[in-house]
């Protein structure tokens, strides 16, 4: 098999977007399937947009959803530079290998000549193509207008024709060149256009496979053109469908998250997040949604990914992240949930803030809140009363203010004082007794006698396990808690 290499090549104009995350996972699948490279290119040309705090962005979601790269600005490779705004002296040499070939030819079209094309061709209904007007100019007319101080751009001569590609996802894919025009492939100040550079920098990358967003699918003809003209061999191009927001517009913000850091900072795992995109187009071939990318990357054929667009579920995304929380390590698992609970790390709460709480008392109450949440960030409301002396009636009042809640709470008192919370079987016993006892002497529920007892401890009327929460929050607080309420 011929040596298979394929390549993310993002513009740092943003954080990594969860559309470039899919376009970096299926060619990172595609590479550990078959054994090929992962290269990464900054396309960072355009410095006016670019900026280091998104290529550093597109380094920690790429790296923080397990996509490493083997080549690429960090760790280096043999076809460096992988910045492309290191590469401004190598295209000039080959626009000249285009010039002196007659497949491109110098343009002293001023942009107010053009716009003027433009418009002609608007007003006439057609679409534009450029007019060539400087096509066939003499050596003698071309030292006229650099002598009026003109600098030329260099513009790719079209071949017309009819121009068929296979699409590794689309299959066979035809364009009338007619439609293109010459277009600009070097810029009069010197700088390469988007897809000049992207031929040379594949090209020299020797880059076999170029799998990307099928928003690129207008720009593969005149590539391919470029590939044409050098005598170099064309890599196979698979476009994907687009992303869409499950209204069926393009996704954006108003939709909800789209840049992977920012769907991290919502407290979704990037675990979660790699395999949600990972359906984005693609099903595994057992059924089994939930699994590694490891497992995927033994699944994924690129001929099985949909050519159709897909939609990006949110609440799919939730239920998966769900599942995510619910198996993933406890250890990890509180790792993680701790920035979402920085809140509680704020001097009000004392003694009974974050720092304060041991180790093994986070992994409880972590382990005794994730059951129900699909995002970390649930965790800061689902967390707030292992935080604090007193905690927030509101939830509770209606419950507290219930005559038998009164007799339920002096009973807890009294089992309470004078005995340890010794363990937390210990403690869900006791409440067991209660729970008899209340039973059997008042007609409670167990139910409506835990209510109660939650209500006052808590503030809340749901949460997580009682006697595990008594335990982590200890017996003084407790009884602080119970007291308050009995005061209502
Ligand atoms: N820099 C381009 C982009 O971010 C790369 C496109 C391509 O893959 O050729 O859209």
């Amino acid at each position: 098999m011929e040596n298979i290499r394929v390549r993310i090549a993002p513009s740092p104009s943003g954080n990594l977007h969860i559309g470039t995350a899919r376009t970096a996972l299926f060619n990172y699948l595609y590479a550990k399937k078959t054994g090929g490279e992962f290269v990464l290119r900054i396309e960072d040309t355009d410095l006016e947009r670019s900026n280091q705090e998104y290529t550093q962005n597109i380094f920690d979601s790429l790296k923080a959803l397990g996509l490493q790269w083997d080549e690429g600005p960090d760790v280096g490779g043999k076809y460096g530079p992988y910045y492309q705004s290191e590469r401004f002296d190598i295209y000039p040499k080959y626009a000249q290998i285009l010039l002196d070939k007659g497949y491109a030819y110098e343009c002293f079209c001023t942009p107010e000549e053009l716009e003027a094309e433009k418009e002609e061709a608007m007003k006439n209904h057609r679409a534009y193509v450029y007019s060539r007007k400087c096509m066939n100019l003499t050596e003698e007319e071309k030292a006229g207008l650099r002598a009026k101080g003109i600098k030329p751009s260099i513009r790719f001569k079209v071949e017309h024709k009819e121009l068929i590609f296979n699409d590794l996802v689309k299959g066979e894919l035809k364009f009338d060149t007619n439609l293109i025009g010459d277009f600009v492939i070097m810029k009069s100040n010197g700088t390469p256009t988007y897809n000049f550079a992207v031929v040379i920098d594949d090209m020299l990358m020797k880059i076999s496979h170029i799998i990307r967003g099928e928003d690129h699918i207008s720009n593969t003809p005149k590539q391919i053109l470029i590939y044409e003209a050098l005598g170099a061999e064309v890599p196979k191009f698979g476009h994907l469908g687009m992303i869409l927001a499950p209204d069926r517009s393009k996704l954006s913000k108003r939709h909800g998250a789209t840049a992977v850091s920012d769907f991290v900072k919502q407290g979704y795992l990037t675990d979660a997040l790699i395999n949600f995109v990972a359906l984005l187009g693609w099903a595994p071939s057992d059924g089994v949604e939930i699994k590694p990318v490891d497992e995927i990357a033994k699944d994924f054929r690129i001929h099985d990914v949909s050519s159709s667009n897909s939609i990006f579920e949110y609440d799919k995304l939730n239920w998966m992240n769900g599942q995510y929380i619910k198996k993933m390590d406890i250890s990890k698992l509180t790792d993680m949930a701790l920035p979402f609970l920085s809140k509680y790390d704020s001097a009000e709460f004392g003694e009974h803030g974050l720092s304060k709480m041991s180790r093994e008392n986070l992994e409880k109450m972590i382990e005794i809140t994730r059951e129900p949440i699909t995002t970390l960030s649930e965790l800061e409301h689902d967390c707030a009363y292992f935080f604090g002396e007193d905690v927030d009636y509101t939830e509770g009042m209606e419950t507290l203010q219930k005559p038998d809640a009164k007799v339920v709470l002096n009973r807890v008192m009294e089992l309470i004082d004078g005995y340890d919370f010794e363990s937390d079987e210990d403690v869900h016993d006791k409440l067991a007794d209660l729970r008899t006892e209340f039973k059997e002497k008042h007609n409670m529920k167990p139910k409506e006698t835990m209510w109660a007892v939650r209500a006052a401890v808590t503030g809340r009327t749901r949460g997580a396990d009682m006697a595990r929460t008594m335990t982590i929050l200890g017996k003084d607080v407790c009884i602080h808690r119970i007291k308050k309420a009995l005061e209502f």
